[in-house]
C-alpha cells in the first residue's frame, strides 16, 4: 500500500522523464515546477496533501486542523480522512483536548514510512545511509575512509558503497522516494551540477546518479546540506536567520535567510573561507592573499603546529614520525587535555574566526551562529576568543541579537542534511 502513495507522489511531483523505467520525470527536480491541479487528481492531491501536512507535524493532526490547513469544509476533510483510514494510510492515536471541551481524534500515518538514500562525499570520508522523513538513520555506513578524485574511477567507487548500502539495508528500492547528496566543493543544486568534482561527464552529477538508480536525485554543497540538517532538526530550527560555520579541515559557511538555505545566483553563496579576513602574507589555493581559510581550520591549525614546533615549542602531543602528518583532531584533543601550546593555537583561531564572523553579523543580522564540525569538540576552548573577536568588529545592536551556539549534529548532520534535501521537495518537512 505504501508503495501506491510513493507512486503517487512521484508521479504527482515529476514532469519530464530522463530515467529508465520512464515513470519518475526528473525535469521537475530541477526546474520545481508542479503538475497543475485538474479535476481528476484534485481528489488525490487532498488525500496527499493530509499525508504531507501529518508527515510534517510529525506527531499527528486532527480533522479540524487539515480543514483549515486545506482550506476544506468539514464535511470533505472527514470523508477524505475516513477514506485514507478505509485505505490502510491513517489511524487514529489519541484525542486532542481543546477549549470548547471537544476532544477531536489525531490522526497520524500508518504503514506508510518514506526512505531517501543519502550520501556525504567528502575529501578524505563518505557516509551512505538510509534515512526516513523524521531524519531518523535507518541504516548507514559512515565515515569511510575514501580518497575524493576527479576521476571515473573514483566515481565508480562511489557508485559501489552506494549499491552496497542500499543492498545491505535490507529497504525495498520501492520504499525509497530520492536520493540526497552532499559533495565537497563548488555545486549547482539548481541543475544538479558538481563543477568541483565528477565534472567531465557529459551529463550533471544529479542526473547521472539519477538515470543510473533510477530515482530523483538532489546534490548541494556538503556545508550547506549540514545548514539544512540545523534548520530541520538542530539549533535552527526555531530561528529564521542564522549562519553556520562548518569548522574542520577547511572553512564552511551555511547561510540561513527568511528560514531557506541560501545557495546564492549560482550555488556558490557562503564561501566565507576566501574572503579576506586572513593574512595578506598567505596565498591561498584559489590564487589570492589572505583568505580567511588559510587562517582559520584543520590545514591551518596543523602547519601553525608544526611552525611552533620547528621553533623549539614544547607539547604533549608525540610526533608521529619522519615524513608523517600531526593531525589537527589530534591538536583539538590535545587541547582538551590541557597542552598549552594546542589552547593558545585553538584560542588564536577562535579570535580570528570572531573577528570575521562580526563583520558578518554586521551584514545579515543573524540570530544565531552554529558552530559545527570538529571544531565543535573544543567548545570550551574556543567561546571565549570566539566572542571577543566578534565583539571586536560587530555592531552592539545586531550583537545584543545574536546568540552563538555549538552543532550538537555531530558527523550524521551532513548526512541527515544531504536525505533531507529528498523530504524538502517532496514537502514532506516543513520549509
Ligand atoms: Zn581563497
Amino acid at each position: 500500500m505504501s508503495c501506491n502513495i510513493l507512486n503517487s507522489f512521484i508521479n504527482l511531483y515529476c514532469q519530464n522523464c530522463f530515467c529508465q523505467k520512464n515513470t519518475l520525470r526528473m525535469k521537475a527536480i530541477f526546474n520545481s515546477s508542479f503538475t497543475k491541479v485538474n479535476k481528476e487528481n484534485r481528489k488525490t492531491q487532498q488525500k496527499l496533501s493530509i499525508i504531507r501536512a501529518i508527515a510534517q507535524s510529525g506527531s499527528g493532526i486532527t480533522v479540524p486542523e487539515i480543514c483549515k490547513m486545506l482550506k476544506i469544509s468539514a464535511p470533505t476533510g472527514f470523508k477524505l480522512v475516513n477514506e485514507l483510514q478505509t485505505e490502510g494510510f491513517l489511524g487514529i492515536v489519541g484525542k486532542k483536548e481543546t477549549h470548547n471541551g471537544r476532544k477531536p481524534a489525531i490522526y497520524d500515518l500508518k504503514n506508510v514510512r518514506f526512505y531517501a538514500i543519502s550520501v556525504e562525499i567528502l575529501l578524505k570520508r563518505i557516509s551512505v545511509g538510509i534515512i526516513d522523513s523524521q531524519l531518523d538513520t535507518v541504516y548507514c555506513k559512515n565515515n569511510t575512509e575514501f580518497v575524493l578524485e576527479n576521476t571515473a574511477d573514483c566515481l565508480k567507487e562511489v557508485e559501489k558503497y552506494i549499491t552496497a548500502c542500499v543492498r545491505d539495508s535490507g529497504i525495498s528500492k520501492d520504499h525509497i522516494l530520492g536520493m540526497g547528496m552532499g559533495i565537497t566543493g563548488r555545486v549547482m543544486q539548481d541543475t544538479g551540477e558538481s563543477l568541483t568534482y565528477f565534472n567531465f561527464m557529459d551529463l550533471p552529477l544529479g542526473k547521472y546518479f539519477s538515470k543510473l538508480f533510477d530515482i530523483p536525485v538532489f546534490i548541494n554543497n556538503d556545508t550547506r546540506c549540514f545548514g539544512q540538517a540545523e534548520k530541520i532538526i538542530g539549533k535552527a530550527k526555531h530561528v529564521n536567520h542564522a549562519i553556520v560555520i562548518n569548522l574542520s579541515r577547511g572553512l564552511g559557511t551555511s547561510l540561513i535567510i527568511d528560514n531557506r538555505i541560501v545557495n546564492g545566483g549560482n550555488g556558490f553563496a557562503g564561501e566565507m573561507g576566501h574572503m579576506q579576513f586572513g593574512n595578506r602574507e598567505n596565498m591561498c589555493i584559489c590564487g589570492k592573499k589572505g583568505c580567511l581559510g588559510n587562517d582559520v581550520g584543520g590545514y591551518a591549525l596543523e602547519e601553525k603546529f608544526m611552525d611552533c614546533i620547528s621553533r623549539g615549542e614544547k607539547s604533549i602531543i608525540q610526533h608521529p614520525g619522519h615524513g608523517r602528518q600531526i593531525r589537527y583532531d589530534g591538536i583539538l584533543q590535545a587541547a582538551l587535555e590541557g597542552d598549552e601550546l594546542s589552547i593558545r593555537l585553538v584560542q588564536e583561531m577562535g579570535f580570528k574566526l570572531g573577528n570575521a564572523l562580526g563583520n558578518i553579523i554586521n551584514l545579515l543580522n543573524p540570530e544565531l551562529v552554529i558552530i559545527a564540525g570538529k571544531f565543535a569538540s573544543a567548545k570550551d576552548i574556543l567561546l571565549d576568543p570566539l566572542k571577543s573577536g566578534i565583539t571586536s568588529s560587530a555592531l552592539i545592536n545586531p550583537l545584543r541579537h545574536c546568540h552563538i551556539a555549538f552543532s550538537e549534529l555531530g558527523h550524521m548532520g551532513g548526512l541527515k542534511g544531504a536525505g533531507a534535501l529528498v523530504f524538502e521537495y517532496f514537502e514532506l518537512i516543513k520549509q
